[in-house]
């Protein structure tokens, strides 16, 4: 039986924004909304779902960049949420990111030398073979030469920039990596071989990761199991290859009809879904999809649905799965 490494309970995030013309009433973005979930040792939890649904707040909020309103989230046990100071800096070591744009996320004004030791020093901690012997060994590990290690981040490709943000993120050897869109800002040329880096090193360091992506096919490849959210909730939670055959809710439906490509044996109608995504600020009452639903009922505008469990491993928030007399 697997073990959970991470474990969020009732996640909440609401950001302030004020409104009207003199900025008058306030109001706020409900970035994350109830949001629960485990992630087990040594697997790949994908996050899917569309730009601005909050799966990038979510990463945010479990690596505590960003303090959740309310909600708990457990690191082996440990409540994250009390952690202070220098306990908090230590968790942290335990759990890193890889970001979406390379070179946004490397400070254009250190060599590759100064970007992968900064964990290091930022943790006070010498490595047994010096500093310098083993920021060549992590570059050699990603696939950069270490006659690129007094080089600048403008020096380098996309690709490359990435391998150099991946090198930095396994520097201490964390339990944990939040992969934010890693391979979204780089040509579809090398993605695959950013992807195929991501699984070998989590095989060889028995790496956990948390894999965010809006592409599905990029999800697919890379996850165990996935949960796909909509306006700040997690809709659908199931095994990969159980979602991509036989997914419940209508929302992972359209998007799944959206795939090209699909791998399943019979390709689903295309299912062009309706209407904009509502606004975070003002989500709609009951199930959030429903303005958007070819299936929406009477109680979809008004209660919003609880998880159903079709299985022990596939969960989903749609009143269609409970009047289908799924199993709580
Ligand atoms: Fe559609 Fe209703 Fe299910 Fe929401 S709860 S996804 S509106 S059927």
């Amino acid at each position: 039986m697997a073990e959970v490494l991470l474990e969020t309970r009732s996640l909440k995030k609401y950001f302030p924004v004020r409104r009207g013309l003199f900025g008058s009433s306030r109001a706020f973005v409900h970035a994350i909304d109830g949001v629960g979930f485990s992630v087990m040792k040594g697997e790949t939890f994908g996050l899917v779902g569309e730009s601005g649904c909050g799966k990038s707040t979510l990463a945010r909020i479990v690596l505590r960049l960003i303090e959740p309103d309310e909600g708990e989230i457990l690191f082996e046990n440990r409540d994250l949420r009390i952690l202070k100071g220098h306990k908090l800096r230590e968790q942290r070591a335990q759990m890193r990111m890889v970001f979406q744009k390379p070179f946004d996320s490397l400070n254009p004004r250190q060599t590759v030398m100064d970007i992968i030791a900064d964990p290091f020093r930022v943790h006070g901690i010498r490595p047994e073979a010096g500093l310098e012997r083993e920021v060549l060994r992590l570059m050699d590990l990603v696939g950069l030469s270490k006659d690129y290690v007094h080089r600048y981040p403008h020096e380098f490709s996309g690709g490359q920039r990435q391998r150099i943000g991946i090198a930095r993120a396994i520097a201490m050897n964390p339990k944990l990596i939040v992969c934010d869109e890693p391979v979204s800002a780089l040509d579809v040329s090398i993605q695959a071989q950013i992807l195929n880096l991501l699984k070998d090193i989590q095989a060889e360091f028995q790496l956990t990761y948390i894999f965010i992506s809006h592409n599905l096919s990029v999800v697919k490849f890379m996850s165990d199991r996935i949960a796909v959210m909509y306006l700040g909730q997690i809709i659908e939670m199931a095994r990969a290859d159980k979602l991509y055959s036989s997914a419940s809710h209508p929302y992972t439906q359209a998007l799944l009809s959206a795939m090209p490509n699909i791998e399943i044996a019979a390709k689903p109608e295309r299912i062009i879904l309706q209407g904009e995504v509502p606004s975070p600020v003002d989500p709609p009452r009951g199930c959030r999809f429903h303005p958007r639903c070819r299936y929406a009922m009477g109680i979809c505008s008004k209660e919003p649905p609880v998880v159903s469990y079709l299985s022990s491993e596939h969960s989903v928030a749609c009143h269609l799965a409970r009047s289908e007399g799924a199993k709580p």
